[in-house]
């Protein structure tokens, strides 16, 4: 078994469900901490392990370009290479390699590409990105998909689903690492139909999980909730459902009472490093001046090691420092907030409360906005 549904929510579609992968068993709903490059910057993996943190995502592009296939083989795969051995869930590239590297061809292939780091020339596709994810040897692999920005004319966004449908096909076609799984990314943009479409070819090609992607690049909320609404009806129930790029906390819930199982976002640890607290309440700019005097936590009550240990004077100091302290202790207290509110959301729907809780955490976010 891969995925069991534990226990279904009687007012909304949440859902409590396992994942069986081969380094563990992942709890859903699921927050997964994004380790791009082989490492969530500035935590080592047993700072992971204590701060709850389940399943962390590699991504296919970055690797591929640093340190490369050799190198990751040479280890024996992501998890060896990087010291962690819990699961591993890794992006396909596709998303990176239409944002970050300069085009130089997209045929039926796939895409020809300048790096952005050094301006070498390399070609990723849906073979390419599946052959690099069987070295890394990720525990869940990603189709090769194409992230439609937003916003996005209706007939460039029914090409680009085709050209998803097709090398979705192809990704699941090729060989792949011991015990990986594969999920399906349905794409559509805003256009409800095309979602749907899309979603049920998926389906029909049956894939382990499916992720619900092309959601938070900058459209309204409300337009991501309707993509969210228009794909995860299409898909099977006895597999997880993943939404990419989303790592908002009153967002994330809004989700799970969707139907949605999985999310990840890189927001958490990017904000931390520039001295951004995550918290109930909202987001605390912990670097301000105003806090300088401060000797409260970072956030009240909090139990991660940042607020048990550490004032808000003193995390700030370092900050206004440039001392490398400060961004590792607002990543382990990012990292813990986030990790902990899924856990409260588990125990929500486990002892029937979602609901409820899902309303009270809407309306301390609303207080403070
Ligand atoms: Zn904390």
């Amino acid at each position: 078994m891969f995925f069991e549904v534990v226990k279904e929510d009687a007012r909304t579609k949440a859902r409590l469900g396992r994942i069986y992968t081969a380094h563990g068993i992942v709890e859903t709903p699921v927050f997964m901490d994004v380790g791009t490059l082989g490492t969530v910057k500035a935590l080592e993996p047993r700072d992971l392990s204590e701060l709850g943190a389940q399943v962390v995502l590699g991504n296919t592009y970055h690797l591929m370009l640093r340190p490369g296939a050799e190198v990751i083989a040479a280890a024996g795969g992501l998890h060896r290479f990087m010291g962690w051995n819990g699961p591993i869930l890794t992006d396909s590239g596709g998303f990176q390699v239409f944002s970050l590297a300069r085009m130089r061809r997209i045929t039926e292939d796939g895409c020809l590409f300048n790096s952005h780091i050094d301006g070498h020339e390399f070609f990723l596709g849906p073979k390419e990105s599946m052959a690099m994810q069987r070295v890394i040897g990720s525990d869940i692999a990603m189709v090769f998909d194409e992230c439609l920005p937003y916003p996005c004319g209706r007939e460039r966004a029914e090409k680009s689903v085709d050209q998803t449908i097709r090398w979705a096909q192809v990704s699941r076609d090729q060989p792949h690492a011991d015990g990986q799984r594969v999920f399906g990314i349905v794409q559509g943009g805003v256009y409800d139909d095309l979602r749907r479409r899309c979603a049920e070819e998926l389906a029909g090609m049956g894939f382990d999980g499916y992720a619900v992607g092309g959601v938070s690049v900058g459209e309204p909320e409300e337009r991501m909730y309707q993509a969210v609404d228009a794909s995860v009806p299409y898909l099977p129930t006895d597999r997880p459902r993943y939404v990419m790029g989303l790592g908002v906390m009153r967002q994330m819930a809004e989700c799970v009472a969707r139907g949605v199982d999985m999310f990840d976002c890189v927001i958490p640890t990017r904000i931390a490093r520039h001295g951004t607290a995550i918290t109930r309440r909202g987001n605390v700019a912990v670097k301000a001046a105003r806090w300088a005097f401060d000797q409260g936590p970072v956030e009240e009550g909090c139990e991660c090691y940042c607020c048990r240990n550490f004032t808000r004077s003193y995390v700030r100091h370092l900050f206004a420092c440039g001392e490398i302290l400060g961004l590792r202790l607002l990543t382990i207290h990012n990292v813990w907030a986030l990790n902990r509110f899924m856990k409260e959301m588990r125990a929500a729907i486990g002892g029937g409360t979602f609901s409820e809780w899902k309303e009270q955490t809407r309306k301390e976010t609303e207080e403070n906005e």
